[in-house]
């Protein structure tokens, strides 16, 4: 089903990102945590796509598992940078022959992993080309991603909201926002996108602090800001990761709440593959 028609149907509740498991073995782990998540109902489940189609296989596999065995309604990640034309168009064909309806479209980054990789390669420079050409073939449900704070490469706050809009006008229902950890940010965002008429449903996108050193080193990666209070609540715990968890859990928790408190319907976990601290984090809100 197309996201956009879920949201007219449903003007509340969670949806869950997941990446695709590295070896088809961890098959039955993975999908123990998706079956988790299922007793949420959550609106979609999304599935991240590797910059530079490093994960083209594992995110088609990881889609079949969670259609075969749920009749969740999926969205798959898809990043354009360092790609032709025609190899987005073929997976894109791919998609739509595996009844998913939906995609979150991506730019991506240079991945380092994949060494010699050429970013100039690309025929779709931003991700409103790719906006573009998924929105002219008319089959799938679009989103895009969204920067509370700005994307990292942004030369101004301003230039970053232009930029967003135009892939919202594109063609983009929905937006999903990168993690914060301070709702001002996400306040502000709305009150940007507002000014400019952006008025498609935006998810917050909620990560659950759960190992600390990872998510400093991503949120220095992506320019977000990870506040003092919330580094120095977790410093002590670095070496005690069942007390951490459990601060990410009561931190994530608090953050959702006041969303909700004001007025927001839709939240977006990043769930990192784990269904623990989500269930503990969605049984602790009343319901939103
Ligand atoms: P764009 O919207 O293209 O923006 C990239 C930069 O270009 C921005 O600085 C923007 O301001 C600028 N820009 C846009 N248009 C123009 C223009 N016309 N002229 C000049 N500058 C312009 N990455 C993955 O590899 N795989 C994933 O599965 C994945 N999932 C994600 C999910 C979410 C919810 C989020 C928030 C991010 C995700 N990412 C993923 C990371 C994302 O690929 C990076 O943040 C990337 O740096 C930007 O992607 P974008 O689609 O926002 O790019």
């Amino acid at each position: 089903m197309k996201i956009k028609d879920v949201l007219r149907e449903r003007d509340r509740g969670f949806s869950f990102e997941f990446f695709p498991p590295k070896t088809a073995e961890a098959r039955s782990k993975f999908m123990k945590v998706v079956h988790d998540i299922e007793q949420f109902n959550p609106l979609y489940v999304s599935v991240t796509y590797g910059a530079g189609g490093s994960t083209r296989d594992r995110t088609g596999n990881t889609i079949d598992w969670i259609q075969e065995e749920t009749a969740l309604t999926v969205m798959s990640h898809l990043t354009c940078i360092g790609q032709k034309r025609s190899s987005i168009e073929e997976v894109l064909k791919d998609l739509a022959s595996k009844g998913v309806d939906n995609i979150l479209a991506l730019r991506g980054d240079p991945p380092r992993d994949v060494p010699g990789f050429d970013a100039s390669a690309g025929e779709l420079k931003y991700a409103k080309d790719l906006v573009d050409l998924i929105a002219g073939r008319d089959n799938f449900s679009i989103a895009v991603a969204v920067y509370p704070e700005g994307h990292f490469e942004s030369p101004s706050i301003e230039k970053d909201m232009e930029y967003t809009k135009g892939k919202i006008d594109a063609g983009a229902d929905f937006a999903i926002t990168q993690m914060f950890f301070d709702n001002r940010y996400f306040y502000e965002f709305m009150d940007r996108a507002q000014k400019v008429g952006i008025d498609i449903p935006v998810f917050p996108g909620i990560m659950p602090v759960t190992d600390c050193r990872k998510i400093m080193e991503f949120a220095n990666f992506c320019s977000a800001t990870v506040p003092k209070s919330v580094r120095d609540a977790m410093t002590p715990l670095l070496d005690k990761p069942a007390e951490m968890r459990k601060l990410g859990v009561e931190l994530a928790i608090r953050q959702c709440r006041d969303l909700i408190d004001n007025g927001v319907r839709y939240l977006h976990f990043y769930s990192m593959n784990r269904s623990e601290e989500v269930t503990a984090i969605i049984t602790a809100l009343d319901s939103v």
